[in-house]
């Protein structure tokens, strides 16, 4: 099968290989990808800035149908189902955290797509623990975003708790920001303004609207402290939602989040530490979530979202390419061009 592989250590070393399909295990599954997405991990694993074990399969935000059944998982899925699947292959599921429901954060996981092979390939040998069944009206498309979706339920739902805040801030406008915004709609928040740059302007802030967002700030031309103020009659908001992962914003928007209120946060930073106002977020009485990843009740949400949500969650897939332009969709999210790039595996 075409598959596109991570082949040495070392930057670049991306490109399609023949490899072969690994028959299914007695507790396994044998997907035939539809699609899979192309994730800012990927970009980092191409440039070896992400632990990664090559030769290894890339990718990992898929969606496709079983065809082979391993003999112990019988029971429960059939051929012709349609299915996604989480990436926490090697979770030990007997450590205190597998056993608590968190296995994306075991300490045995090697993941799906840099440690384990992935999905960027016309078939995908499964844990079949790992996989959920698309419930019935989610085309595909929607189906492959599962994976973000499912990352932003954890990060607002799970562990920010977010319910009905009067304000929500959320700094940065691409896929996860765009997704944060969409399930802070669906949990009632009045007032949501999404901070980005001249790179949101032209499409993700519109794309930011349609989620849901009511103030949109461009922080290269406009004071967000001074729109936040105004718009929280100088209290801050309830959450603030970090999604950019930018030393700027974590450094100066501690500040807009009001006393007693929440910080979440979801962007990776680039260096491993930046500055943030430790002290203000004592005095503040801040609660802060360190949220990683998507847990499987996680995406038991998201995909019960996604029958709601298919028309908005549609608009975020705004590039569809063969396997065969990797680079061009890799180069695209490069640039910050449109939100979510999918490949397409039968293409
Ligand atoms: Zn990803
Ligand atoms: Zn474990």
């Amino acid at each position: 099968m075409r598959a596109l592989i991570k082949s040495a250590a070392g930057p670049g070393h991306v490109e399609i290989a023949e490899m072969p399909v690994r028959s299914p295990g007695y507790d396994e599954l044998l997907i035939k990808i539809k699609y899979c997405g192309v994730c800012g991990t990927d970009l980092h694993i191409a440039q070896d800035e992400f632990p990664n074990d090559p030769p290894v399969i890339m990718g990992h935000e898929y969606c496709g149908t079983i065809v082979e059944v391993g003999a112990a998982v019988q029971d429960r899925w059939s051929e012709g189902q349609r299915v996604v699947g989480e990436l926490h292959t090697g979770a030990c599921g007997q450590c205190e955290l597998c056993q608590a429901g968190k296995p994306h954060i075991c300490d045995a996981k090697l993941a799906l797509g840099s440690r384990y092979d992935g999905a960027f390939a016309e078939y995908l040998t499964l844990p079949a623990w790992l996989a959920h069944p698309i419930p019935e009206g989610v085309p595909w498309e929607v189906a492959g975003v599962t994976e973000p979706f499912a990352i932003a339920a954890h990060c607002l739902v799970e562990r920010g708790q977010v319910d009905h805040p009067r304000s929500i801030l959320i700094s940065g406008a691409a896929t996860m920001g765009l997704m944060s915004t969409l399930w802070a709609d669906r949990l009632g928040a009045e007032d949501i303004i999404v901070a980005g740059t001249d790179l949101d302007q032209d499409e993700r802030f519109d794309l930011a609207r349609a989620m849901g967002a009511d103030r949109l700030v461009n922080v290269q031309h406009a004071d967000l402290a001074e729109v936040v103020m105004d718009r929280t009659l100088g209290r801050g908001v309830d959450v603030w939602v970090e999604a950019s992962g930018s030393a700027v914003a974590i450094a100066s928007d501690l500040a807009l989040v009001k006393k007693a209120g929440k910080l979440i946060m979801i962007g990776l930073t680039g260096p491993a530490t930046v500055d943030l106002p430790w002290n203000t977020l004592l005095y503040r009485e801040i609660d802060a979530y360190g949220c990683f990843s998507s847990p499987p009740s996680s995406w038991e949400l998201a995909l019960a979202a996604e029958v709601e949500e298919a028309d908005r969650l549609r608009q975020l897939v705004t590039a569809i390419l063969p396997l065969e332009a990797w680079e061009e969709g890799f180069e695209m999210l490069r640039r910050g061009q449109g939100v979510k790039i999918l490949l397409d595996l039968e293409a």
